[in-house]
């Protein structure tokens, strides 16, 4: 079976992205199989560019087919913000509350609805081929935090055609429709025409 490294410390979105695996013939690695990994600077300018920043440090320190990924939330109305930078956005070691007041405060001078997006870049490195994908959930932001599920931005975010957040769906539901399970699902079928 095909082995592929993916270079996330996120637990997460390790099981998240080896359910997209399964049954395709690829087998999804974590670092911890490798003894882990190095926090690695996210220092690019763009989701595209931290993405692959990751895939390749890990693939030249591994020398196995790594996939990586970055994500982030972009709001319409503060011109694309949080995003690269929806991690860390009240600052260095900030906690997901801290980011979503700081959020839901910016946002007070702005009419509703205040459209978002979340953003997941997510890449596939071997040495040599270098392949792309990204995938998008549009929605929007409201001043309230709703719900107990999920991480991040999830308890003040509404997907579009939905009533509910992303903080009061179940993790399969969410699954289903996330940013990062559209860049993953394209990603796989990339990596499978590739290398079948
Ligand atoms: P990264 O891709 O691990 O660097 O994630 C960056 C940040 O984007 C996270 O810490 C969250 O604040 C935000 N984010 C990314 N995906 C999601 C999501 O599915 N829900 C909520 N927040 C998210």
């Amino acid at each position: 079976m095909k082995q592929i490294l993916f270079a996330t410390g996120n637990k997460g979105k390790l099981k998240e992205v080896r359910n997209i695996f399964l049954g395709s013939g690829i087998e999804i690695l974590s670092p911890d199989d490798f003894g882990g990994i190095d926090e690695i600077e996210e220092n690019g300018n763009s989701f595209e560019e931290n993405s692959i920043l990751k895939a390749r440090i890990v693939n030249e320190k591994f020398s196995i087919p790594t996939i990586a990924d970055d994500s982030g939330l972009s709001v319409e109305q503060l011109e694309g913000r949080p995003g690269i930078y929806s991690a860390r956005y009240a600052g260095e070691n900030c906690t997901f509350d801290d980011n979503n007041h700081k959020l839901i405060n910016e946002l007070k001078e702005f009419s509703l609805p205040h459209h978002a997006k979340f953003v997941c870049f997510a890449v596939y490195f071997d040495g040599k081929k270098l392949l792309k994908s990204e995938g998008f959930l549009h929605g929007k932001i409201i001043d309230e935090f709703r719900g107990e599920h999920g991480f991040g931005y999830d308890p003040i975010f509404i997907p579009d055609g939905f009533h509910s957040t992303l903080a009061e769906i179940e993790l399969g539901a969410k699954n289903k429709i996330s940013h990062r399970s559209a860049a993953f699902t394209k990603l796989k079928e990339m990596i499978l025409n590739e290398t079948s």
